[in-house]
């Protein structure tokens, strides 16, 4: 593996920081305070404790002896105080630091381009920047780790020296053991076994990196096959009735024997920690013992040993600790690394700035100029010199059998993607050159797949949090929600689904198409598309619903797509798609005229399966 320059590893933690700032403000910040406490108290307290062992072995004066044992218990004090208030603000922001890592990824998805949702290169980079969030906190919660270790580290290896200073200047009875050389020898071995330790991490972490490579795929598919695939309701159905579960236990089988291989490369990991502890006891043995000859020979006092014994080893853990936190921060640089890959992806659909003029009559038309489009990374056109004006007001129809192209000419009105050839225009001007928001408040859409969440229905309705309820009724009712909505144990309050409260309802296709339904209408928006609105519904609501199209629509310019010719009779144009082209455009009357048609074509193949329907809608 490539490793990464110096350079590099600053500018990657450095963003990193960054980005904690942004999303955990504070939490680096209060941890390198609470560390730089937490670590310079000892320090403190073995300072006075020398003092006192050295007062009492020597002169033994009381006044002195009381002031540094009132000095020890004082900054303790202090101490404990100040890291109990840190404390608690840390773990109440480290408690929530795993959502705000999760909201990353929920801001870089909401902003990319909708292409990129559907783009599995880059929907696979979330997925492996993702992966590392849980496993390793994304290289940010390292970063948050690595902070503390950072100041612990460097408090001490620098009270350590300074600690230690009169240690190797202070002078015993033995020349041999004054030599200037012992301060050489005793630096070496504590920096030897900072040495050992940081080679032994460097060792640890490659098979450490090459285990997670080999891991993720496995966590993957552990986690579908052992959980995804029976918890999720929808996939329990077919697992159950496929019995896809005997594939699930196969697979699972080459987990477990996956994970035996991978006991091969934990007992490697912790063989190298264990030579570099042999290395470190030797070490700390020179120490000690020239410690112990000086003091033998006169240097100083018996409390002064106990002073540099315990800030030698300190000495020593602050070098392994810096040296860990040196490979230790390439290890999760890689990992910010990915997350920045992620982040980096660029939104490439042009940007305007214009703002939709804001007009009580809604006279707004939008126009398809010979468009075609191809879906990215594909080389067949679904649309093709698509050619259609919309007038205000107007209510089209878009007619065609599946696949013809209906909801991709949709997509691209609402600007989730962008003509490939050929442009679409709002009062003229090309729909790129606006701001993208302000363009998408003109729309409201009921998408075939559209989606409702777990909130309350109101909040379902209005798409707020806070919403005006009189409005929200109104809208259930035109959508024919009215009559369910008196059921509902809570009225407007009443959650959808049981996510998040246990009297949630669960409501069916039909019903879900409704409330989708009033959720456009709330928006009250210019355009109301509705993409296959009655799908779901059963034959006498969607007469219901078509019935009333025009009320539900009122003035706004609508449009309505069906693949059931009988429902769109309503709608003052009809455009009929038939591979990717408008084939015909016109009122039904005039379309079924013509007798060599799409429309008849497909007007008389419904008939015959639709018959009692058609007398309904009639
Ligand atoms: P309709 O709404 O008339 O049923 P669509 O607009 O959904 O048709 O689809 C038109 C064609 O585009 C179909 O051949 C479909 O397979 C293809 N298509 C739809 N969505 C995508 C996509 N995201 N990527 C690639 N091809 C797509």
């Amino acid at each position: 593996m490539k490793r990464m320059s110096i350079q590099k590893r600053i500018s990657v933690t450095m963003r990193g920081f960054a980005i904690l700032k942004q999303y955990c403000p504070g939490l680096a910040q209060g941890k390198a305070v609470y560390e730089l406490i937490h670590s310079i108290q000892p320090f403190i307290s073995v300072w006075f404790t020398a003092q006192i062992m050295n007062e009492i072995s020597e002169q033994r004066r009381i006044k002195t002896v009381l002031v540094y044992v009132l000095g020890v218990v004082l900054t303790n004090f202090i101490c404990a105080v100040l890291k109990s208030m840190i404390n608690r603000i840390c773990n109440e922001k480290e408690s929530q630091m795993w959502s705000w890592f999760g909201k990353i990824f929920s801001d870089k998805q909401m902003s990319l381009d909708f292409v990129d949702l559907e783009n599995a290169a880059i929907q696979h980079r979330r997925q492996e920047a993702e992966e590392n969030l849980y496993m390793f906190g994304n290289g940010l919660a390292q970063l948050v780790w690595g902070t503390s270790a950072l100041v612990r580290a460097s408090v001490n290896i620098l009270a350590s020296l300074v600690m230690t200073v009169s240690l190797f200047v202070s002078k015993s009875r033995n020349k041999v053991i004054d030599n200037p050389v012992w301060i050489l020898i005793v630096l070496i071995c504590i920096t030897s076994g900072g040495l050992s330790n940081s080679k032994a991490t460097v060792k640890e972490n490659e098979v450490f990196m090459k285990w997670c490579r080999d891991t993720v795929w496995f966590n993957r598919a552990a986690m579908f096959f052992g959980y995804e695939l029976y918890m999720n309701p929808e996939k329990a159905k077919d697992v159950r009735i496929y019995r896809q579960n005997t594939i699930a236990e196969k697979v699972l089988d080459q987990l477990i024997q996956h994970d035996r291989e991978n006991q091969t490369d934990l007992f490697k990991m912790s063989i190298y920690p264990a030579i570099a502890y042999i290395v470190i006891g030797l070490a700390n043995a020179v120490c000690y013992l020239f410690v112990a000859v000086k003091a033998l020979f006169g240097a100083f006092g018996v409390g002064s040993i106990v002073q540099y014994v315990a800030v030698l080893s300190r000495l020593g853990e602050g070098l392994q600790e810096l040296m860990y936190i040196l490979s230790d921060n390439e290890v999760y640089c890689t990992h910010l690394q990915k997350l920045f890959e992620y982040l980096d992806i660029p939104n490439n659909m042009y940007q305007g700035s214009l703002t939709i003029e804001k007009r009580d009559d809604n006279e707004y038309y939008v126009e398809f100029k010979d468009v075609s489009f191809k879906y990215p990374d594909t080389d067949i056109y679904v649309l093709r010199h698509v050619n259609l004006k919309l007038k205000v007001g107007e209510k089209l129809a878009v007619v065609g059998m599946n696949g013809s192209g209906k909801t991709t000419f949709i997509k691209l009105m609402c600007r989730l993607y962008d003509p490939t050839e050929g442009e679409i225009l709002l009062n003229g001007v090309n729909i790129q050159k606006y701001d993208y928001d302000e363009y998408m408040s003109i729309f409201s859409v009921v998408f075939q797949d559209f989606r409702l969440f777990s909130f309350t229905l109101g909040q379902n309705v209005s798409a707020s949090v806070a919403y005006d309820s009189e409005k929200a009724r109104e809208c259930l009712k035109k959508a024919g929600f009215d009559k369910r909505l008196e059921s509902m144990p809570n009225d407007l309050e009443t959650f959808l689904y049981k996510d998040f409260d246990t009297d949630g309802v669960e409501i069916s296709g039909g019903e879900a198409q409704k409330i989708a339904l009033a959720r456009a209408l709330y928006k009250d928006a210019p355009f109301i598309i509705l993409d296959e609105p009655t799908a779901a519904l059963d034959p006498l609501s969607e007469y219901e619903v078509y019935s009333k199209f025009n009320e539900i629509a009122g003035d706004k310019t609508a449009i309505y797509i069906s693949h059931r010719l009988a429902s769109c009779r309503f709608c003052d144009k009809i455009a009929v798609f038939h591979a990717g082209e408008v084939v015909q455009k016109g009122t039904h009357e005039e379309l079924l005229a013509d007798s060599k048609g799409k429309y008849y074509e497909l007007w008389n193949a419904q008939a015959q399966y639709y018959t009692t329907q058609n007398q309904v809608s009639v």
